[in-house]
């Protein structure tokens, strides 16, 4: 879909049509079913041979303008809302691979990213081959002909990497093989995956697109753009036994492009059943409203944020893509628009101990295990979310015993820094 309005527009007015209600909002369809006009209408809509409702697992009059919302946002051709992140990741590599196929992904990845791709997903007979960095060139070392996607972070975890994106496409399209990112960091504002060449952008609608910490949900756009007739995936080349025989990559007609999305909302979806909640795709509605202005003040403050702790003396030092100093700086200012978004990470002099003292004396920042809120958010990992890699696990990982993440809110800057700077100053014992 090509942009034809602005962002802050788009995030206001995208993909709803006033009904009879006249209502200005998006109103909540809280339903399960819709009734058919007749068993014909009925077995049309089955078919697919026309567009309607027919059950909330599978879609919702208040999850698709959201769906539309979102895609047209990434500027994607189609999207699908599920109940979280975590399910936006596992469906879209569900709907592409099989026992005995393989992925490659980048290994800076969010928690639970890692654990689904290292525990999760070769107990059902589907490989991931970690690259040793983001670098395209470590990516393409690890692909073979086993390989069916390559999934990355634009931001990855925990020392805030940045993937170049351009580049792990073009590896992508040498092979012809899907990119997929995960793109929940930096959101469209920041950045836009797809006209950098991704094929499917998930987020964590958890995070900044809905920004109040206020629900769990996730979204899944695709291109459009990647050619699932090539042999080698089968699951859209061959009759589906479960869905009336399609072959998703030819019998969908003027659809066809739209392969990737609507299998997962037909198969995965349907099947599996992680749907979003109508009441969580309304909340999320209201969150992306205002994303953009979020996204500006939680971008000036981590900024701002980064360059206190630069100067701080009980700090050894700090990671934020937007320093011009920093190794992410390049790549990142290469790509984003509109800044370099909320995290900032850093080491705090005195390691462990001080990481552990630093959070239990904050005061205004809230101590817990999410990001991408709108009230600045502070973790140590060593001591809690990492806690239980081996020291080996952690090195390798880049969590070490002093780093402090902090995803920073869009309270005033002043009281943000006061906050950390009382919590700074009571560590100075400990070094
Ligand atoms: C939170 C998060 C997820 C998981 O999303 P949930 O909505 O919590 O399931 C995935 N990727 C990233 C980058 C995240 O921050």
């Amino acid at each position: 879909m090509a942009i034809s309005r602005h962002l802050e527009t788009i995030a206001l007015h995208e993909g709803f049509s006033l009904d009879e209600s006249r209502s200005r909002g998006v109103p909540v369809h809280r339903t399960s079913s819709y009734l058919f006009d007749s068993t014909e209408h009925a077995a049309d809509l089955f078919a697919l041979r026309k567009p309607g409702n027919i059950y909330t697992r599978i879609m919702n009059p208040t999850q698709d303008v959201l769906e539309k919302r979102v895609a047209a946002l990434e500027g994607g051709a189609a999207g699908l809302a599920v109940a979280s992140g975590t399910s936006a990741i596992f469906y879209s590599i569900l709907n592409v691979c099989e026992q005995g196929d393989e992925i490659v992904s980048t290994i800076n990845l969010y928690g639970g990213t890692f654990t689904m791709f290292n525990d999760i997903l070769p107990g059902m007979g589907i490989k991931v081959r970690f690259a040793r960095s983001m670098k395209p060139s470590d990516v393409e070392k690890q692909i073979n002909e086993k390989t069916k996607l390559i999934f990355t972070e634009v931001i990855g975890n925990p020392v805030l990497d940045v993937a170049d994106i351009k580049g792990l496409a073009s590896v992508a399209k040498k092979y012809h093989l899907p990119l997929a990112v995960d793109s929940t960091f930096t959101t469209p504002y920041l950045f836009r995956p797809i006209e950098h060449g991704a094929d499917i952008v998930v987020h964590s609608l958890t995070k900044w697109l809905g920004g109040h910490g206020a629900a769990i949900g996730g979204i899944v756009v695709d291109s459009g753009k990647f050619d699932w007739t090539d042999k080698r995936y089968r699951l859209f080349n061959e009759p589906d036994p479960s869905y009336h025989d399609i072959r998703y990559a030819h019998d969908l007609g003027e659809n066809n492009n739209l392969a990737f999305i609507m299998r997962m909302r037909l198969v995965p979806l349907r099947n599996l059943g992680a749907c979003i909640s109508p009441d969580n795709a309304w909340i999320f509605l209201q969150g992306l409203e205002t994303f953009i202005l979020r996204m500006q003040r939680h971008c000036e403050n981590a900024y701002e944020v980064a360059r206190f702790l630069k100067k701080h003396k009980m700090v050894e030092w700090v990671r934020y893509p937007g320093l011009e100093n920093d190794p992410s700086y390049p790549v990142a200012s290469g790509q984003f628009k509109n800044g370099f978004g909320g995290m900032v990470v850093f080491g705090i002099k005195g390691g462990y101990e001080a990481g552990k003292k630093f959070i239990d004396n904050l005061r205004l920042v809230s101590h817990l295990a999410n990001v991408g809120d709108t009230r600045t958010l502070a973790i140590h990992p060593a001591s809690t979310t990492h806690s239980q890699l081996s020291p080996a696990q952690q090195l390798e990982g880049g969590i070490t015993e002093d780093l402090i993440r902090l995803s920073v809110g869009i309270e005033h800057i002043d009281d943000i820094c006061s906050d950390l700077q009382t919590a700074l100053l009571a560590c100075e014992g400990t070094c």
